[in-house]
């Protein structure tokens, strides 16, 4: 990816996201990884960190990882959009769609560099970039998916353990989807 990627479009969201964000904030992890994770966009912490997942979802994450026996190290994990999305007051929000298909090709360039086995969207804007749109997260999470040589399993983003805490125990459930994806590609 270029250093200044400056693609999001003018007539798009206006400031455009490289105008506000302070860095690009690239894929991390283990390059050579089984399993690919991706959310949705930067907030304002991985803005300022420079790594996915690194803010307020940070433990949420970590912690699932933790359940099956993974850690940052052992995966790789990235965002559809590279850049914070900036609400006009300064807030975090949702990418907009044209954000997300100018910045879909690096994420495929990740996928194909990384070659993983398992690819785990999390959060429903997400998942509509892997399924088709009207497939419900809620009918879907944790259950694989034939994604032509790979495996796809929806995961509900770890944002949504931030206000709904029950949800942990369902999350940590799909995880083990995940584990057994991996074990049966080994
Ligand atoms: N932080 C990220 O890096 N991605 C998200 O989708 C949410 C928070």
């Amino acid at each position: 990816m270029e250093e200044d990627c400056r693609l999001c479009p003018i007539l798009g969201f206006s400031p455009p996201i490289w105008a506000t964000r302070t860095r690009i904030v690239l894929g991390q992890g283990d390059h050579s990884s089984k399993v690919f994770f991706v959310g949705e966009a930067p907030s304002r912490e991985e803005d300022a960190e420079g790594a996915p997942f690194t803010g307020k979802v940070e433990e949420i994450f970590d912690d699932l990882l933790e359940s099956i026996g993974l850690n940052r190290q052992m995966v790789y994990v990235t965002n559809l959009v590279k850049c914070r999305p900036t609400d006009f007051q300064g807030g975090d929000r949702v990418p907009t769609c044209s954000e997300v298909m100018v910045c879909l090709p690096h994420t495929l360039n990740e996928i194909n560099g990384i070659k993983p086995k398992v690819i785990c969207p999390m959060g429903s804007l997400t998942l509509g970039c892997f399924l088709p749109r009207f497939v419900k997260l809620s009918d879907v999470h944790g259950k694989p998916h034939k994604y032509g040589d790979k495996v796809l399993i929806p995961l509900y983003h770890p944002a949504s353990a931030l206000s709904k805490p029950e949800m942990l125990e369902t999350m940590k459930a799909d995880m083990l989807a995940v584990k057994k994806a991996l074990e049966e590609a080994n």
